[in-house]
C-alpha cells in the first residue's frame, strides 16, 4: 500500500463521489471539492467508449500542453483502473495504484496531469465516459505496455489488447525514455 504525503506538490489519482442527476444530465456535471463548492474539474472534451470483457485499454500518458486532467466514470459494467505517477520529482514516481470502478457506485476517478492511466474491463458492454479538461491531442498521447499491471487479475492470454499497446515499451523503459526525452510518437495523427 502506498502512503501519500499530503504536502506533496504532485497530485495523484483519486476517487470522487458523483451525484447522479436523475434527468437528462445523467452523471455529467462539474466535479466539486467535498465540503466546499469549489469546482476542481470542468470537461472540455468528452469520449464514450464501450468495451468487451477482458479488454485492456491503455496504459497511456497525455503530454499535451497544458497537460490534461481526466475524469473517468463507469456508467455500465465494471473495470480495474491503473494509474502511474510519471513525475520524476515525486516520491511516488513509477508507482502504480489500482482502483475498482463500477456502475453500481456513484464514483468517478480523477486522473491529474503526469499520471498515466489504463484499465481492464471486467464485464461485457462496459460503458465508460472519459472527460478531459483540455482538448485531446492524439499526437501527445504515449503508450505503456499494460500487461505487467494486470497479471494478477486475469490470465493475460485472454486479454484483448490493441496492437499499439502490445508493441509499447514496458514501464521501466518508458519512464527512462520519458526523462531522457527520447519518447517517440507511437501513433500518427
Ligand atoms: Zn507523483
Amino acid at each position: 500500500m502506498v502512503t501519500e504525503n499530503k504536502k506533496s506538490f504532485c497530485q495523484h489519482s483519486k476517487i470522487y463521489e458523483v451525484k447522479k442527476n436523475f434527468d437528462s444530465r445523467g452523471y455529467l456535471q462539474p466535479i466539486r471539492e467535498v465540503g466546499t463548492n469549489k469546482i476542481v474539474f470542468k470537461a472540455q472534451d468528452i469520449y464514450i467508449s464501450q468495451s468487451k470483457k477482458f479488454a485492456i485499454r491503455g496504459v497511456h500518458l497525455q503530454l499535451s500542453s497544458p497537460p490534461a486532467k481526466k475524469i473517468i466514470t463507469v456508467i455500465e459494467g465494471e473495470i480495474i483502473a491503473v494509474t502511474i505517477c510519471c513525475n520524476n520529482k515525486c516520491k511516488l514516481f513509477g508507482q502504480a495504484r489500482k482502483f475498482e470502478l463500477s456502475s453500481k457506485k456513484s464514483e468517478a476517478l480523477l486522473v491529474p496531469k503526469l499520471q498515466a492511466f489504463g484499465y481492464l474491463v471486467l464485464e461485457n458492454k462496459t460503458l465508460i465516459i472519459t472527460c478531459m479538461d483540455q482538448p485531446y491531442d492524439i499526437t501527445k498521447d504515449f503508450a505503456i505496455n499494460p500487461v505487467e499491471f494486470f497479471t494478477n487479475d486475469i490470465q493475460i492470454n485472454r486479454a484483448i489488447i490493441s496492437d499499439r499497446d502490445q508493441k509499447a515499451s514496458n514501464l521501466d523503459v518508458f519512464l527512462s525514455k520519458l526523462h531522457n526525452k527520447t519518447l517517440s510518437k507511437t501513433r500518427k495523427s
